[in-house]
């Protein structure tokens, strides 16, 4: 039986670039976006293709649910359990950038509760859901064997995890509260043999950069990222295909930089 991926956020993006690496790699998958269905659409339709073409056949659902919503949350994961039976990966991708950047000192209330709603509350409520289905179906008699007997977390956070841009506090915050989240939930979940793992995703070339490519064109340029290009989805869709086919067996809230080196510091 192939193994099922949960990815939040996968019509467009980085979403869509995970969906698309995993379906060349035989897994099924459910796919949650918020509102964009025509882009949703297409990301399955090439999951499906990509999936042939490397001679696997998956399914590829679709769950519209607006992962800071508790209600769609709980729909989601109820969507999720009669489509798939089981859950062997959950990708934690679906983010939201401010609506506008403002400065630290005159950022709204508003901005802030939306941003901690879903890029925060949105993935720890999700994950604890998940978690407990993981538990539940790897105990279950009657529930086929696992191909892979690890079930795996991953967040997807984001260099702003520790980078300050005082022009979106709100998204650093959220970020940063994601890390923290990745290391709870890989010391909570270790003993039901689940890892958890980070990946902190550079400046990576999709719609939530587009209002701001020039800037980054620019500073890649002048060496801003010691490999100097902008990430891709597809840079993020290897990573989680080496956490989810078990390449990290003996870790667990290990954070994986995928951001051209932006993390180096030097002299
Ligand atoms: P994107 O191109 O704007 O795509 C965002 C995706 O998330 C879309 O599929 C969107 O669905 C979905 N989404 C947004 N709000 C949602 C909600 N409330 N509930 C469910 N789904 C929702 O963004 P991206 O650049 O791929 O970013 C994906 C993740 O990577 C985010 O967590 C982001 O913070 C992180 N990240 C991005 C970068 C970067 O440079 N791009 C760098 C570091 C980290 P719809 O299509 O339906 O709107």
């Amino acid at each position: 039986m192939q193994p099922t991926a949960l990815i939040t956020g996968a019509s467009r993006g980085i979403g869509r670039g995970i969906a698309l690496a995993l379906a060349a790699r035989g897994w099924s998958l459910i796919l949650n976006y918020a509102r964009q269905e025509s882009a949703a659409r297409a990301t399955a339709q090439d999951c499906h293709a990509h999936a042939l073409a490397a001679g696997h056949r998956i399914e590829a659902h679709l769950v519209a649910a607006d992962i800071s919503s508790r209600e769609d949350r709980g729909r989601l994961v109820v969507r999720a359990r009669e489509l798939a039976g089981r859950c062997d990966l959950l990708v934690n991708n679906a983010g939201i950038a401010p609506t506008v950047r403002a400065d630290l000192l005159e950022a709204s209330e508003e901005s802030f509760d939306q941003l901690i709603a879903t890029n925060l509350k949105g993935p720890y409520f999700l994950t604890q859901q998940v978690a407990r289905w993981m538990i539940d179906t790897s105990s279950v008699p009657g529930i086929p064997t696992r191909p892979n007997p690890a079930p795996r977390i991953v967040f997807i956070s984001s260099i702003s995890a520790y980078t300050a841009s005082v022009n979106r506090g709100d998204y650093c915050l959220s970020k940063a509260g994601v890390a923290m989240m990745t290391s709870l939930f890989a010391a909570r979940l270790a003993s039901a043999g689940i890892g958890v793992y980070e990946i902190r995703p550079g400046i990576i070339a999709t719609d939530m950069t587009g209002p701001v490519k020039e800037k980054y064109d620019r500073l890649i340029q002048d060496g801003l990222t010691p490999i100097r290009r902008w990430g891709t989805p597809e840079d993020i869709g290897r990573a989680v295909v080496a956490i989810a086919e078990g390449a990290f067996p003996f870790s667990t809230g290990e954070v994986f930089n995928v951001d051209g080196g932006f993390h180096l510091r030097q002299l």
